[in-house]
């Protein structure tokens, strides 16, 4: 029959399909409650009024609601005909008034050498496999474990922070004093959904018998090895081997030009012997320098009081009058990214600049404060000595924003880069985009709040380790680059 369509209209027929191929071809998730009776996401209390949920919902109902979203998101763009189980629960996870892990998930087998397995030898986490085979290769489970922090909603957790977002309409923006749950349990589902290293990043093992396949993607441009024909103690070294741990696969460096813009960087206009852009980490706070770019005197903080007087740990600054109107330049350390930043807003800055306090990577800028409406670059400790080389005379000005016409962000020879942060991440490292990916991108190690529901490059990421997908994404682009990488997977 579909030879026939063919024969009587080409053109129709293709597009026919590319269109409804997104509707028709989907796959099933089925969201799998396993907390137990009264609490979690079966939480019999009435929701906060202003936590976004439906009227009538009880807080499970209005939680799990948000995962069925996700999930009903994640089903549209994947292409597969075996039911993909996945368990959700909701438990204390680590949090204190500055940080917290907002959820976690992995795949709970994996498997290799199935029917239909791409590549010989190599592992697949198990709702790959499964769609892969056309077949449930371990019935006796689901194929994801997913959990979320509930200790979100109980007020003593990130200070300023009210609770969840439950609200899944893009439309309506996200209260500053919330954290919404939709991108997170789309983020968390993309890790069980195979987005992975599979190694135990304290000793460089697998965790399965055979090489995962996201280490055939995983190179080093260092040493030039590819990860699955790496030691142990090679995968261990390359795992802190920032900036140069790169995904390989060829669709997403593809498309990598279609989500990634320039990288940001501290600009020093003058004076000229210390001019030109320095590397740089966007602030998970505050404006982006992107649309909001910042041109001022650089000024030294001098808070009189703690640890040392230019990490901007304490306010006013006895300097309050200079750093006005300017841009501060703090020293990393003894206190938060928000503080800093918070305290250089109340003393009148116009920008803020953080320098690192180690010889070598970038400040982290992770935090939240929704009133901070300066914003603020974290940059290397070089930087921050050649400026203060140069304060209070003859004086720095700088600008704080974007450098066009070089490489994407988080990219590097034309390869996406991986999170490999030295001291390592456990749990984190390797298995996510890098933090210097700008704009943002859902698989990065924190959530953004420029995130809600899309996928971005993590769809091309799926079809690289095996997974068919539907909807956005199908095509090379027009005038990008096939494979920009120049290293083979
Ligand atoms: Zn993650």
């Amino acid at each position: 029959m579909s030879a026939e369509l063919r024969r009587r209209t080409p053109l129709f027929a293709l597009i026919g399909l590319l269109l409804a191929g997104s509707a028709a071809a989907q796959s099933t998730i089925t969201v799998v409650n396993t907390d137990g009776a009264g609490e979690g996401f079966n939480d019999p209390g009435v929701p906060n009024a202003a936590a976004g949920c439906q009227a009538g919902d009880t807080l499970g109902a209005c939680r799990l609601r948000v995962f069925q979203v996700a999930a009903d998101q994640w089903e549209l763009l994947l292409n597969s005909t075996v039911e993909i189980r996945v368990n959700a629960a909701m438990n204390p996870l680590t949090c204190s008034g500055t940080t917290a892990v907002l959820g976690s998930a992995g795949p709970t087998t994996a498997h290799a050498d199935f029917t239909n397995a791409p590549l010989a030898g190599t592992a697949y986490v198990q709702a790959l496999a499964n769609s892969l085979a056309g077949a449930d290769l371990d019935s006796s489970q689901s194929d994801i474990n997913t959990q979320f922090n509930v200790d979100i909603d109980n007020g003593t957790c990130l200070t300023g922070t009210a609770g969840w977002w439950y609200n899944t309409n893009p439309a309506t923006p996200v209260p500053a004093d919330r954290v919404p749950l939709l991108p997170v349990v789309f983020h968390e589902i993309g890790h069980g959904l195979g987005f992975t290293s599979l190694v135990n990043t304290s000793s460089g093992a697998y965790f399965t018998s055979l090489p995962p396949v996201w280490a055939r993607f995983l190179y080093d441009t260092e040493t030039d090895r590819r990860w699955n024909a790496m030691t142990n103690a090679e995968r261990l070294a390359s795992a802190i081997n920032d900036p140069d741990l790169v995904w390989t696969g060829p669709r997403t460096n593809n498309l990598a030009p279609k989500f990634l813009g320039p990288p940001a960087k501290v600009t020093v206009n003058s004076p000229a012997g210390i001019a030109g852009a320095y590397d740089a980490q966007t602030a998970e706070f505050g404006p982006s320098v992107a649309t909001s770019p910042v041109t001022g005197g650089v000024v030294l903080v001098n808070d009189g009081a703690g640890a040392s007087v230019n990490d901007g740990c304490e306010t006013p600054f006895t300097n309050a009058a200079a750093v006005a109107g300017n841009i501060a330049l703090i020293d990393r350390g003894n206190c938060t990214f928000v503080i800093k930043v918070k305290n250089a807003q109340l003393n009148g800055a116009i920008g803020a600049i953080i320098a690192n306090n180690a010889a070598t990577g970038l400040p982290g800028m992770g935090g939240t404060d929704p009133t901070i409406t300066i914003a603020s670059l974290g940059t290397t400790q070089a930087a921050g000595t050649a400026m203060k080389a140069n304060l209070p005379a003859p004086g720095v000005n700088a600008t704080l924003g974007v450098q066009s016409g070089g490489s994407l962000a988080g990219t590097q020879e034309g390869c996406v880069r991986m999170f490999a942060p030295n001291p390592v991440q456990s749990g984190s490292s390797v298995s996510h985009f890098h933090s210097d990916a700008f704009p943002n991108l859902l698989m990065e190690p924190s959530l953004n709040r420029s995130i809600f529901d899309k996928v971005d490059l993590t769809l091309p990421l799926f079809q690289d380790i095996g997974w068919r997908t539907n909807a956005e994404n199908i095509l090379f682009v027009d005038g990008f680059d096939p494979n920009p990488c120049p290293f083979l997977p």
